[in-house]
């Protein structure tokens, strides 16, 4: 496989001569996070300190300035570089294009002196995301088999919506999910014109600040120990409470529940109990997303992240069978 790219034991994405993505290798100068997510924080405080710059785009910065407070990027060479600006390292050239997935996602494209154009998607969802021309391609392979194909889509934001509703005719409503996703939500709902009160913890309310300086449109919040808050709830008033997915077995048991996960693949909404439901909404491309990424891009040679959780080796091999393109799952396990 080539020795321009590769995916380290430790879950670096090493990209021609110079970058190291989404964690820290001591050989490569430039450390890029394509977001903020932890699996991609990987090391980062390694190479503030010993990296000769570490690169994201802004609302990356912001957000990894609020999960993990605003002091902790100043420990290095911390620069923004916007969607579709190429920055150059020696002789390679550098550009970060948008991945839909959490806000300020971003794919790695490196161009070396040769012309060879190395790509890395980071985590995407197909709908939002610019396929790039790649010769080698490194790709996510969360949903990276068969049994991970989702045939429904655009229905699941109706229905996150109307169960939502549903819960809120008999008050308070709990939405679990991760950092980025409870965002998605708070936006599709506040589109939708559900207009009670949004109750968030301290670090979702942060998050959720960072996305609405960014553009997104969330709608009212109120910090969840707020005596405001916590009257609309103890008053059994219609109102939805967002909580990291991490605090779902310490909150109300007995409340209305909603789960947002990408782990859906029989039907958009699962009813698990009676005032508990999973939600299928995802913010990674399926299987078919995936393959289709691939084929679009028209690589030479495939990598598929194997540090990540995931499926990387049947990825690789469905992607040779059906597109006939070398691929390979590294690091090798
Ligand atoms: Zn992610």
């Amino acid at each position: 496989m080539s020795e321009k790219a590769s995916v380290t034991d430790k879950g670096a994405v090493l990209l021609g001569k110079n970058v190291a993505c989404d964690a820290f290798d001591e050989n490569k100068p430039l450390r890029i996070v394509t977001h903020a997510h932890a699996d991609h924080m990987v090391g980062l405080q390694q190479s503030l300190r010993t990296c000769k710059k570490v690169m994201m785009t802004s609302a990356t910065k912001d957000l990894i300035s609020v999960m993990l407070g605003p002091l902790f990027l100043m420990g290095g060479s911390v620069e923004t570089l916007d969607y579709g600006k190429t920055t150059q390292f020696e002789d390679e050239r550098i550009t970060l294009h948008k991945a839909d997935h959490i806000l300020g996602a971003a794919q790695v494209s490196v161009e070396d002196a040769e012309g060879t154009r190395i790509v890395f998607t980071g985590d995407f969802r197909l709908e939002g995301t610019p396929v790039l021309d790649a010769d080698i391609l490194i790709i996510e392979a969360t949903y990276g088999s068969p049994s991970c194909k989702r045939p429904f889509n655009r229905e699941i934001n109706d229905l996150l919506v109307s169960t939502v509703k549903k819960g809120l005719d008999h008050g308070p409503v709990y939405i679990f999910g991760f950092h980025g996703k409870l965002q998605e939500v708070m936006q599709i709902l506040h589109a939708a014109d559900v207009n009670v009160p949004f109750i968030a913890p301290e670090r979702v309310l942060h998050v959720s600040k960072v996305c609405e300086q960014h553009g997104m449109r969330l709608g009212q919040l109120l910090l969840s120990n707020e005596k405001e808050a916590r009257d609309l709830v103890e008053r059994n008033s219609p109102c939805i409470a967002f909580y990291h997915m991490g605090s779902r077995n310490t909150v109300d048991r007995d409340a209305f529940r909603v789960y947002v996960s990408g782990w859906e693949f029989n039907v958009p909404c699962r009813m698990i109990s009676k005032n508990e439901y999973v939600i299928a909404l995802s913010d990674h491309s399926d299987f078919n997303g995936l393959i289709e990424y691939v084929r679009r891009s028209r690589p030479q040679q495939v990598i598929t992240d194997n540090h990540r959780v995931g499926h990387a080796q049947t990825l690789a091999n469905e992607i040779h069978k059906r597109l006939g393109i070398t691929a390979q799952a590294i690091p090798h396990r």
